[in-house]
């Protein structure tokens, strides 16, 4: 194997002079087969890989290096990769925690304790066979094949650390590898155990399913394997078909697929696709048949977005302008369609544009996204009307800078015209001017706007000092 980064060269010569045996492992091989992007660096040692890491550090000019002592672990950074040092090592498990007991062990156990045989490839450094690849369970014919598989027994592998089927999935999402009959038989049957699992680590792994090229590889796995329904039961209650006097109405999880695959053809925002794959969440809980309309889910927009905020505090995941940004979409997710399918009004875009604001342009992908009805007529129409759309809030942007509205008028303003203490009359005024320039009646501009601030005022009765 063809090694480049010169951090290897060095390292072997040291553990040529300390009489050590070395090996990189892990993500760093598979991904150099695979020829991806490489990122972190692990390099076992057969011995203390604090120590080589010291000396390495020094060697290499006085390197920081950041020493975890529980864990027998050290860090560096050179050349801008992060190399991580531990001593080979071996390890078992109790049934009630994910942390293993650990002693010293050979470079077979280090491997056999990795979780698939992929990430359990390792490459010799040392002096006798250099760049040979170690494979003890064929990792590379599993590449090959594109195949995700334990080198242990599974059932024993994802008892000992549930996490791994997480893993499972989102390697399987990442890569678009299938994975092996054997190892997911078992990620059902140890499905539960993943309530041991924090929920920190748990969205890691979701999040980069959400980030992988086609999420829906991983989210069709989750459900499959019934990962989903224990740690995002709101997710697995989408599907299903509900049939009443014959009517039934679409499968909400795929069709939330089709939207999450969609808006990740076109972007790499997390959380543009978590407002995708959030969008519907409130359909279960706000479903009901009417007899003469059929299925229907009334505000399930805004449910939707409650909904939205519980979640992810209970899932741990930002509380912050992230979860604001996705409660917003998941909001705002209809406005667009219900708009195109009327005539398009300059007055409505306008309120769309104020009422989404900078999220304009995401919301917009989402709502397309969102057209993923069978009937082909109906998506050419959608799509057609969603163009005129875009125009009109492209022509409405230029003539009245809506998106991050500013009062033309200030509240200061209108008490110091009409000597005002601060009163609700203040606000009214201010409001009637927004909804006059959302409404199209004044433009938005200062001008305008004080000429319709002393018409509102005259109506609430409210007269200029002196006049
Ligand atoms: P990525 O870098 O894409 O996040 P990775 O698996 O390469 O994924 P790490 O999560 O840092 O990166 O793991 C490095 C290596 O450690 C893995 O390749 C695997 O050999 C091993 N490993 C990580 N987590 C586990 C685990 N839960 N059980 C067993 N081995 C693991």
């Amino acid at each position: 194997m063809q090694l480049a980064h010169p951090i290897f060269k060095i390292l072997s010569e040291i553990a040529v002079e300390k009489g050590l045996e070395i090996y990189v492992i892990g993500g760093y091989v598979r991904d150099l087969i695979l020829r991806r992007p490489s990122k972190d660096i692990d390099i076992v040692v057969l011995g203390s890989g604090i120590e080589l890491a010291e000396t390495a550090a020094k060697q290499l000019g006085d390197l920081t290096v950041s020493v975890f002592k529980n864990f027998g672990t050290a860090m560096f950074r050179y050349k801008g990769v992060e190399i991580e040092f531990v001593g080979a090592r071996k390890e078992s498990y109790h049934l009630d925690s994910r942390k293993p007991v650990v002693e010293e062990g050979t470079i077979d156990d280090d491997q056999k304790r990795r979780d698939f045989t992929i990430n359990a490839l390792a490459i010799s450094l040392n002096r006798e066979n250099y760049g040979t690849l170690v494979d003890p369970f064929g990792g590379l014919q599993d590449l090959e094949n594109g195949i995700l598989k334990t080198p242990l027994d599974p059932i024993i592998t994802f008892s000992d650390d549930p996490l791994r089927m997480m893993r499972a999935v989102r390697f399987a999402s990442q890569l678009n590898f299938k994975i092996e009959p054997v190892t997911f038989e078992s990620i059902i049957a140890n499905r539960e155990r993943l309530r041991i699992v924090s929920k920190e680590r748990i969205m890691d792994e979701f999040n980069k399913i959400m980030a992988s090229p086609k999420p829906s590889v991983g989210l069709k796995l989750l459900e499959q394997s019934g990962l989903l329904s224990v740690f995002f039961p709101e997710l697995s209650a989408l599907k299903g078909v509900e049939h009443v006097d014959g009517i039934g109405h679409k499968d909400n999880f795929y069709h939330t697929l089709t939207v999450v695959d969609s808006v990740s053809r076109v972007s790499d925002n997390l959380w543009l696709r978590w407002a995708a794959l959030l969008h519907d969440i409130a359909k279960p809980v706000t479903k009901k048949f009417i007899p003469g309309q059929g299925w229907t889910f009334y505000g399930h927009n805004h449910v939707g977005e409650r909904m939205v905020g519980r979640l992810f505090n209970r899932l741990k995941l930002p509380q912050n302008e992230k979860m604001k940004y996705v409660q917003k979409l998941v909001g705002l997710h209809m406005r667009p369609i219900v708009l195109s399918e009327d005539t398009v009004t300059d007055s409505a875009v306008r309120r769309l544009l104020f009422d989404a604001g900078d999220d304009i342009d995401d919301l917009m992908t989402l709502a397309e996204a969102d057209i993923t009805s069978k009937n082909e007529e109906k998506v050419r129409r959608f799509l057609a009307n969603f163009q005129i759309v875009r125009q009109k809030l492209k022509e409405v942007e230029e003539k009245d800078a809506i998106r991050n509205f500013q009062p033309p008028v200030s509240g200061e303003e209108i008490m110091k015209t009409f000597q005002l203490p601060p009163c609700k009359a203040i606000g009214d005024i201010k409001n009637a001017i927004k909804e006059a320039i959302l409404d199209g009646i004044i433009g938005n501009n200062s001008t305008e706007a004080r000429k319709y601030m002393f018409q509102v005022a005259a109506e609430l009765g409210i007269q200029q000092e002196g006049k």
